[in-house]
Protein backbone atom coordinates (compact mmCIF):
# COMPACT_ATOMS: atom_id res chain seq x y z
CA UNK A 1 0.00 0.00 0.00
CA UNK A 2 1.20 3.52 -1.13
CA UNK A 3 -0.20 6.61 0.48
CA UNK A 4 -0.10 9.74 -2.42
CA UNK A 5 -0.96 13.16 -1.27
CA UNK A 6 -1.78 15.56 -4.01
CA UNK A 7 -1.79 19.62 -2.59
CA UNK A 8 -3.59 22.58 -4.77
CA UNK A 9 -1.35 23.32 -6.83
CA UNK A 10 -1.33 19.94 -7.96
CA UNK A 11 -5.18 20.01 -9.09
CA UNK A 12 -5.28 23.63 -9.83
CA UNK A 13 -6.48 23.21 -13.87
CA UNK A 14 -7.79 20.55 -15.83
CA UNK A 15 -4.16 20.01 -17.25
CA UNK A 16 -2.65 19.03 -13.64
CA UNK A 17 -5.83 17.00 -12.97
CA UNK A 18 -4.52 14.68 -16.51
CA UNK A 19 -1.27 14.87 -15.08
CA UNK A 20 -2.55 13.26 -11.66
CA UNK A 21 -3.72 10.37 -13.62
CA UNK A 22 -0.27 10.13 -15.69
CA UNK A 23 1.03 9.88 -12.39
CA UNK A 24 -0.74 6.96 -11.32
CA UNK A 25 -0.51 5.02 -14.11
CA UNK A 26 3.05 4.99 -13.64
CA UNK A 27 2.19 2.55 -10.50
CA UNK A 28 0.14 0.18 -12.30
CA UNK A 29 -1.28 -2.75 -9.77
CA UNK A 30 -0.67 -1.18 -6.78
CA UNK A 31 -2.75 -0.81 -3.73
CA UNK A 32 -2.52 3.60 -3.54
CA UNK A 33 -4.77 5.87 -1.11
CA UNK A 34 -4.74 9.27 -2.77
CA UNK A 35 -5.20 12.41 -1.02
CA UNK A 36 -6.28 15.79 -2.31
CA UNK A 37 -6.50 18.92 -1.23
CA UNK A 38 -9.19 21.55 -2.22
CA UNK A 39 -8.13 23.06 -5.92
CA UNK A 40 -5.56 25.73 -6.22
CA UNK A 41 -6.93 28.81 -4.29
CA UNK A 42 -10.29 27.39 -3.16
CA UNK A 43 -9.61 27.07 0.26
CA UNK A 44 -8.50 30.75 0.68
CA UNK A 45 -11.80 31.80 -1.03
CA UNK A 46 -13.81 29.40 0.92
CA UNK A 47 -12.78 31.30 3.91
CA UNK A 48 -13.82 34.26 2.28
CA UNK A 49 -17.07 32.85 2.12
CA UNK A 50 -17.40 32.15 5.57
CA UNK A 51 -16.34 35.90 6.63
CA UNK A 52 -18.90 36.99 4.30
CA UNK A 53 -21.58 34.33 5.94
CA UNK A 54 -20.83 35.20 9.39
CA UNK A 55 -20.83 39.04 8.18
CA UNK A 56 -24.11 39.00 6.20
CA UNK A 57 -22.25 40.65 3.25
CA UNK A 58 -23.92 40.29 0.40
CA UNK A 59 -20.53 39.13 -1.39
CA UNK A 60 -21.19 36.08 -0.70
CA UNK A 61 -23.24 35.07 -3.38
CA UNK A 62 -20.35 36.70 -6.08
CA UNK A 63 -17.99 34.66 -4.31
CA UNK A 64 -19.73 31.35 -4.68
CA UNK A 65 -20.70 32.13 -8.36
CA UNK A 66 -16.54 32.58 -8.60
CA UNK A 67 -15.96 28.68 -6.89
CA UNK A 68 -18.73 26.87 -8.84
CA UNK A 69 -17.75 28.66 -12.00
CA UNK A 70 -13.71 27.33 -11.50
CA UNK A 71 -14.58 24.03 -11.08
CA UNK A 72 -17.14 23.93 -13.27
CA UNK A 73 -15.01 24.96 -16.03
CA UNK A 74 -12.42 22.24 -14.91
CA UNK A 75 -14.79 19.71 -15.45
CA UNK A 76 -16.01 20.45 -18.35
CA UNK A 77 -12.72 20.50 -19.59
CA UNK A 78 -12.76 17.15 -18.43
CA UNK A 79 -15.24 15.55 -19.76
CA UNK A 80 -17.90 16.99 -17.49
CA UNK A 81 -15.74 14.90 -14.58
CA UNK A 82 -17.71 15.67 -11.10
CA UNK A 83 -20.04 18.20 -12.84
CA UNK A 84 -23.44 16.58 -10.86
CA UNK A 85 -21.20 16.48 -7.82
CA UNK A 86 -20.47 19.57 -7.66
CA UNK A 87 -23.56 21.12 -8.29
CA UNK A 88 -25.20 19.22 -5.42
CA UNK A 89 -22.10 20.54 -2.94
CA UNK A 90 -22.62 24.44 -4.37
CA UNK A 91 -26.66 23.65 -3.48
CA UNK A 92 -26.10 22.50 0.00
CA UNK A 93 -23.61 25.35 0.58
CA UNK A 94 -26.42 28.00 -0.82
CA UNK A 95 -28.91 26.28 1.43
CA UNK A 96 -26.31 26.48 4.05
CA UNK A 97 -25.88 30.29 3.51
CA UNK A 98 -29.36 30.81 3.95
CA UNK A 99 -29.67 29.83 7.34
CA UNK A 100 -27.74 31.96 10.31
CA UNK A 101 -24.26 30.94 10.68
CA UNK A 102 -23.73 29.23 14.38
CA UNK A 103 -22.31 31.96 16.63
CA UNK A 104 -19.05 30.31 16.78
CA UNK A 105 -16.34 31.34 14.16
CA UNK A 106 -14.93 28.30 13.46
CA UNK A 107 -17.86 26.33 13.46
CA UNK A 108 -19.08 28.38 10.50
CA UNK A 109 -15.52 27.96 9.28
CA UNK A 110 -15.77 24.57 9.25
CA UNK A 111 -19.22 24.05 7.77
CA UNK A 112 -17.80 26.29 4.45
CA UNK A 113 -14.36 25.32 3.91
CA UNK A 114 -14.68 21.79 4.48
CA UNK A 115 -16.51 21.67 0.98
CA UNK A 116 -13.01 22.29 -1.45
CA UNK A 117 -11.88 19.13 -0.88
CA UNK A 118 -15.21 17.73 -1.46
CA UNK A 119 -15.42 19.51 -4.91
CA UNK A 120 -11.80 18.54 -6.04
CA UNK A 121 -12.21 14.50 -5.27
CA UNK A 122 -15.30 15.08 -6.94
CA UNK A 123 -13.86 16.09 -10.20
CA UNK A 124 -10.64 13.76 -9.98
CA UNK A 125 -12.36 10.56 -9.05
CA UNK A 126 -14.78 10.87 -11.72
CA UNK A 127 -11.92 12.09 -14.21
CA UNK A 128 -9.91 8.99 -13.21
CA UNK A 129 -12.57 6.50 -13.21
CA UNK A 130 -13.44 7.77 -17.17
CA UNK A 131 -9.56 7.91 -18.23
CA UNK A 132 -9.06 4.40 -17.65
CA UNK A 133 -7.92 4.46 -13.83
CA UNK A 134 -10.88 3.11 -11.77
CA UNK A 135 -10.91 4.22 -8.35
CA UNK A 136 -13.71 4.65 -5.41
CA UNK A 137 -14.26 7.83 -3.32
CA UNK A 138 -13.76 7.33 0.82
CA UNK A 139 -15.20 10.19 2.32
CA UNK A 140 -12.77 11.06 5.01
CA UNK A 141 -15.53 12.62 7.18
CA UNK A 142 -16.08 8.80 7.61
CA UNK A 143 -13.16 7.23 8.51
CA UNK A 144 -11.22 11.01 10.60
CA UNK A 145 -12.19 11.12 13.78
CA UNK A 146 -11.19 14.04 15.77
CA UNK A 147 -12.09 15.78 19.07
CA UNK A 148 -14.67 19.28 19.02
CA UNK A 149 -11.95 21.61 18.15
CA UNK A 150 -13.09 23.51 15.02
CA UNK A 151 -10.11 24.62 12.67
CA UNK A 152 -7.27 23.11 14.30
CA UNK A 153 -8.98 19.44 15.42
CA UNK A 154 -7.49 16.46 16.47
CA UNK A 155 -7.52 13.44 15.23
CA UNK A 156 -8.78 10.45 17.85
CA UNK A 157 -6.17 7.86 16.98
CA UNK A 158 -7.77 4.86 17.95
CA UNK A 159 -11.24 5.48 16.65
CA UNK A 160 -9.79 6.77 13.46
CA UNK A 161 -7.32 3.79 12.38
CA UNK A 162 -10.01 0.92 12.89
CA UNK A 163 -12.45 3.02 10.92
CA UNK A 164 -9.90 3.43 8.22
CA UNK A 165 -8.76 -0.33 7.97
CA UNK A 166 -12.25 -1.33 7.56
CA UNK A 167 -12.69 1.33 4.73
CA UNK A 168 -9.77 -0.45 2.96
CA UNK A 169 -10.12 -4.47 3.81
CA UNK A 170 -10.31 -6.50 1.00
CA UNK A 171 -14.04 -7.59 2.12
CA UNK A 172 -15.79 -4.41 2.12
CA UNK A 173 -17.84 -4.18 -0.92
CA UNK A 174 -16.84 -0.49 -1.77
CA UNK A 175 -13.58 -1.54 -1.97
CA UNK A 176 -13.33 -2.96 -5.45
CA UNK A 177 -10.83 -0.77 -7.06
CA UNK A 178 -7.34 -1.00 -6.26
CA UNK A 179 -7.06 3.23 -5.88
CA UNK A 180 -9.14 4.94 -3.63
CA UNK A 181 -9.59 8.87 -3.62
CA UNK A 182 -10.06 10.24 -0.51
CA UNK A 183 -9.86 14.03 0.63
CA UNK A 184 -7.04 16.01 2.95
CA UNK A 185 -7.65 18.58 5.95
CA UNK A 186 -11.15 17.41 6.24
CA UNK A 187 -12.98 14.96 9.26
CA UNK A 188 -15.49 14.56 11.71
CA UNK A 189 -15.75 15.47 15.77
CA UNK A 190 -17.14 12.67 17.56
CA UNK A 191 -20.10 14.39 17.33
CA UNK A 192 -20.30 14.17 13.68
CA UNK A 193 -20.22 17.88 13.11
CA UNK A 194 -17.37 18.82 9.77
CA UNK A 195 -14.17 19.57 11.49
CA UNK A 196 -10.82 20.88 9.63
CA UNK A 197 -7.49 19.56 10.92
CA UNK A 198 -5.62 23.14 10.32
CA UNK A 199 -4.26 25.12 7.37
CA UNK A 200 -2.47 22.80 4.81
CA UNK A 201 -3.21 19.74 6.68
CA UNK A 202 -3.90 17.37 3.76
CA UNK A 203 -0.24 16.20 4.10
CA UNK A 204 -0.86 15.40 7.64
CA UNK A 205 -4.29 13.58 6.46
CA UNK A 206 -2.06 11.44 4.33
CA UNK A 207 0.04 10.86 7.07
CA UNK A 208 -2.79 9.20 8.97
CA UNK A 209 -4.04 7.57 6.09
CA UNK A 210 0.12 5.93 5.70
CA UNK A 211 -0.35 5.11 9.54
CA UNK A 212 -3.35 3.17 9.71
CA UNK A 213 -2.52 0.96 6.45
CA UNK A 214 1.11 0.34 7.67
CA UNK A 215 1.62 2.35 4.43
CA UNK A 216 4.57 1.01 3.06
CA UNK A 217 5.48 4.41 1.90
CA UNK A 218 3.75 7.98 1.29
CA UNK A 219 4.35 10.25 -1.58
CA UNK A 220 4.05 13.88 -1.31
CA UNK A 221 3.66 15.18 -4.92
CA UNK A 222 4.61 18.87 -4.86
CA UNK A 223 5.51 21.36 -7.21
CA UNK A 224 9.11 21.98 -6.00
CA UNK A 225 11.59 18.53 -6.75
CA UNK A 226 12.14 17.94 -3.04
CA UNK A 227 13.10 19.23 -0.02
CA UNK A 228 15.33 22.14 0.27
CA UNK A 229 17.89 23.58 2.72
CA UNK A 230 16.33 26.82 2.33
CA UNK A 231 13.72 28.06 0.87
CA UNK A 232 14.52 29.77 -2.61
CA UNK A 233 12.04 32.86 -2.17
CA UNK A 234 14.47 34.30 0.17
CA UNK A 235 17.91 32.70 0.18
CA UNK A 236 20.84 31.60 -2.56
CA UNK A 237 22.42 29.11 -3.42
CA UNK A 238 19.91 26.57 -1.90
CA UNK A 239 20.40 22.84 -2.33
CA UNK A 240 17.83 19.89 -2.62
CA UNK A 241 18.34 17.55 0.20
CA UNK A 242 18.27 14.03 -1.29
CA UNK A 243 17.69 12.62 1.97
CA UNK A 244 16.92 13.56 5.64
CA UNK A 245 16.14 12.48 9.12
CA UNK A 246 13.03 12.74 10.48
CA UNK A 247 14.04 14.07 13.68
CA UNK A 248 15.36 17.19 10.88
CA UNK A 249 12.20 17.11 8.54
CA UNK A 250 10.48 17.49 11.98
CA UNK A 251 12.78 20.54 13.09
CA UNK A 252 12.96 22.17 9.64
CA UNK A 253 8.76 21.94 9.67
CA UNK A 254 8.40 23.02 12.95
CA UNK A 255 10.46 25.89 12.54
CA UNK A 256 8.67 27.38 9.28
CA UNK A 257 10.15 25.28 6.20
CA UNK A 258 6.49 25.54 4.16
CA UNK A 259 7.90 21.89 2.83
CA UNK A 260 5.45 19.54 4.59
CA UNK A 261 3.09 19.75 7.36
CA UNK A 262 5.16 19.99 10.89
CA UNK A 263 2.37 17.25 12.14
CA UNK A 264 3.16 15.26 9.42
CA UNK A 265 6.66 12.99 10.23
CA UNK A 266 5.25 11.45 13.55
CA UNK A 267 3.15 9.31 12.61
CA UNK A 268 5.27 7.63 10.03
CA UNK A 269 8.20 7.85 11.95
CA UNK A 270 5.90 5.95 14.86
CA UNK A 271 5.94 3.41 11.64
CA UNK A 272 8.83 3.88 10.35
CA UNK A 273 7.33 4.47 7.03
CA UNK A 274 9.70 6.87 4.41
CA UNK A 275 8.09 9.85 3.21
CA UNK A 276 9.13 11.10 -0.23
CA UNK A 277 8.89 14.49 -1.48
CA UNK A 278 8.92 14.28 -5.46
CA UNK A 279 8.25 16.26 -8.30
CA UNK A 280 4.36 16.10 -9.84
CA UNK A 281 6.30 17.44 -12.92
CA UNK A 282 9.40 15.26 -12.96
CA UNK A 283 7.45 12.38 -11.75
CA UNK A 284 10.40 10.26 -12.32
CA UNK A 285 13.50 12.27 -10.15
CA UNK A 286 14.48 11.63 -7.33
CA UNK A 287 12.76 13.93 -4.85
CA UNK A 288 13.91 13.92 -1.51
CA UNK A 289 13.27 10.61 1.05
CA UNK A 290 13.08 11.22 4.45
CA UNK A 291 13.38 8.63 6.58
CA UNK A 292 15.19 6.81 9.75
CA UNK A 293 18.90 8.13 9.44
CA UNK A 294 21.97 8.94 11.04
CA UNK A 295 23.44 9.35 8.13
CA UNK A 296 26.27 12.34 8.59
CA UNK A 297 26.60 13.35 4.98
CA UNK A 298 22.90 14.36 5.62
CA UNK A 299 24.00 17.26 7.46
CA UNK A 300 24.02 20.48 5.27
CA UNK A 301 22.87 23.47 7.17
CA UNK A 302 19.54 24.45 6.70
CA UNK A 303 18.04 27.67 7.24
CA UNK A 304 14.37 28.47 7.75
CA UNK A 305 13.13 32.41 7.78
CA UNK A 306 10.13 33.10 9.48
CA UNK A 307 9.27 36.75 8.85
CA UNK A 308 6.77 39.00 10.62
CA UNK A 309 7.45 38.29 14.12
CA UNK A 310 6.60 40.61 16.92
CA UNK A 311 9.33 40.08 20.22
CA UNK A 312 7.42 40.85 23.61
CA UNK A 313 9.27 41.35 26.49
CA UNK A 314 6.55 41.18 29.37
CA UNK A 315 7.77 42.08 33.34
CA UNK A 316 5.47 42.21 36.56
CA UNK A 317 4.58 45.13 37.45
CA UNK A 318 5.53 44.49 41.49
CA UNK A 319 9.13 44.06 40.38
CA UNK A 320 8.55 40.59 41.46
CA UNK A 321 10.59 37.85 39.63
CA UNK A 322 8.75 35.84 36.66
CA UNK A 323 8.50 32.94 38.97
CA UNK A 324 5.94 29.86 38.10
CA UNK A 325 3.05 31.92 38.62
CA UNK A 326 3.59 34.69 36.36
CA UNK A 327 4.35 32.48 33.25
CA UNK A 328 1.39 30.30 34.60
CA UNK A 329 -0.62 33.15 34.09
CA UNK A 330 1.21 34.25 30.49
CA UNK A 331 1.22 30.88 29.10
CA UNK A 332 -2.71 30.66 29.91
CA UNK A 333 -3.11 33.74 28.47
CA UNK A 334 -1.05 32.56 24.78
CA UNK A 335 -2.96 29.21 25.25
CA UNK A 336 -6.45 30.76 25.28
CA UNK A 337 -5.87 33.11 22.74
CA UNK A 338 -4.42 30.82 20.48
CA UNK A 339 -1.06 32.13 20.18
CA UNK A 340 2.09 30.17 19.61
CA UNK A 341 5.50 30.57 20.97
CA UNK A 342 7.99 30.60 18.66
CA UNK A 343 11.13 31.49 20.91
CA UNK A 344 11.15 32.29 24.30
CA UNK A 345 14.00 33.78 27.08
CA UNK A 346 13.37 34.53 30.69
CA UNK A 347 15.25 37.05 33.02
CA UNK A 348 15.42 37.26 36.64
CA UNK A 349 12.67 40.54 35.84
CA UNK A 350 11.21 39.86 32.69
CA UNK A 351 10.16 36.62 30.11
CA UNK A 352 10.44 37.28 26.31
CA UNK A 353 8.39 35.74 23.30
CA UNK A 354 8.96 35.48 20.05
CA UNK A 355 5.39 35.58 18.27
CA UNK A 356 3.99 35.84 15.04
CA UNK A 357 2.47 39.38 14.22
CA UNK A 358 -0.72 39.00 13.87
CA UNK A 359 -1.83 42.67 15.01
CA UNK A 360 -5.51 41.62 16.39
CA UNK A 361 -4.20 38.79 18.45
CA UNK A 362 -1.17 40.88 19.63
CA UNK A 363 -3.34 43.87 20.66
CA UNK A 364 -5.40 41.15 23.05
CA UNK A 365 -2.59 40.01 24.45
CA UNK A 366 -1.43 43.55 25.72
CA UNK A 367 -5.01 44.06 26.87
CA UNK A 368 -4.82 41.18 28.89
CA UNK A 369 -1.66 41.46 30.13
CA UNK A 370 -1.46 44.98 30.67
CA UNK A 371 -3.22 44.64 34.31
CA UNK A 372 0.03 42.84 35.53
CA UNK A 373 2.66 43.28 33.42
CA UNK A 374 4.31 45.85 32.26
CA UNK A 375 4.66 45.00 27.97
CA UNK A 376 7.47 46.61 25.75
CA UNK A 377 7.94 45.00 22.39
CA UNK A 378 9.56 45.10 18.94
CA UNK A 379 7.95 44.64 15.15
CA UNK A 380 9.17 44.16 12.12
CA UNK A 381 11.63 40.97 12.91
CA UNK A 382 12.39 37.41 11.70
CA UNK A 383 12.86 34.59 13.34
CA UNK A 384 15.65 32.99 11.58
CA UNK A 385 16.39 28.80 12.09
CA UNK A 386 19.89 27.14 11.02
CA UNK A 387 20.36 23.88 11.65
CA UNK A 388 23.74 22.44 11.81
CA UNK A 389 25.21 25.96 12.02
CA UNK A 390 28.79 27.39 11.80
CA UNK A 391 30.19 30.26 12.77
CA UNK A 392 30.38 30.97 9.01
CA UNK A 393 26.67 30.22 7.81
CA UNK A 394 25.25 32.48 11.11
CA UNK A 395 27.42 35.51 9.95
CA UNK A 396 26.22 35.13 6.33
CA UNK A 397 22.41 35.27 7.44
CA UNK A 398 22.91 37.76 10.48
CA UNK A 399 24.69 40.12 7.12
CA UNK A 400 25.29 42.56 10.02
CA UNK A 401 21.99 42.75 11.58
CA UNK A 402 20.82 43.05 14.96
CA UNK A 403 20.49 40.26 16.92
CA UNK A 404 17.63 40.90 19.56
CA UNK A 405 17.30 37.27 21.22
CA UNK A 406 19.69 34.06 20.75
CA UNK A 407 19.45 30.42 21.56
CA UNK A 408 21.78 27.79 20.81
CA UNK A 409 21.51 24.18 21.12
CA UNK A 410 24.03 21.29 19.91
CA UNK A 411 22.61 21.30 16.61
CA UNK A 412 20.48 24.37 16.21
CA UNK A 413 20.59 28.04 16.19
CA UNK A 414 17.48 30.04 16.73
CA UNK A 415 17.63 34.00 16.07
CA UNK A 416 15.49 36.85 16.12
CA UNK A 417 17.01 39.53 13.64
CA UNK A 418 15.47 42.74 12.32
CA UNK A 419 14.28 42.43 9.14
CA UNK A 420 17.01 43.07 5.62
N1 LIG B 1 -6.90 22.88 1.32
C1 LIG B 1 -6.32 23.08 2.60
C2 LIG B 1 -5.49 24.33 2.61
O1 LIG B 1 -5.32 24.95 1.58
C3 LIG B 1 -5.52 21.92 3.07
C4 LIG B 1 -4.28 21.63 2.28
O2 LIG B 1 -4.15 22.08 1.15
O3 LIG B 1 -3.40 20.95 2.80
O4 LIG B 1 -5.01 24.71 3.65
MG1 LIG C 1 -2.42 23.19 -0.06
Amino acid sequence: MKVFKFGGASVKDAASVKNVGTILSMFPDEKICVVVSAMGKTTNLLEKVTEAWVNQDVAVLELLSGIEQFHRSIAEELNDSGKLLIKQIMNEIRQLLQSAPPSYYDAAYDLIVSRGELLSTAIVSEYLNQSGIPNQMLDARKVIVTNEANRNARVSWKETTSRIVAAFDDSNPEQEALITITQGFIGSSVSGQPVTLGREGSDYSAAVFAFALDAGQMIIWKDVPGVFNADPRYFKDVVKLDRISYRDAIELAYFGASVIHPKTIQPLQNKNIPLYVKSFTDPGAEGTLIHQSTDAKSQIPSFISKPGQVLVSISPKDFSFVAEDGLHTIFGLLSHMGISINMMQNSAISFSICVDDHPDKIKRLFTALSGDFNVKYNRNLELVTIRYYNKKVIDKIVNKRAVLLEQKSRLTVQMVVEME
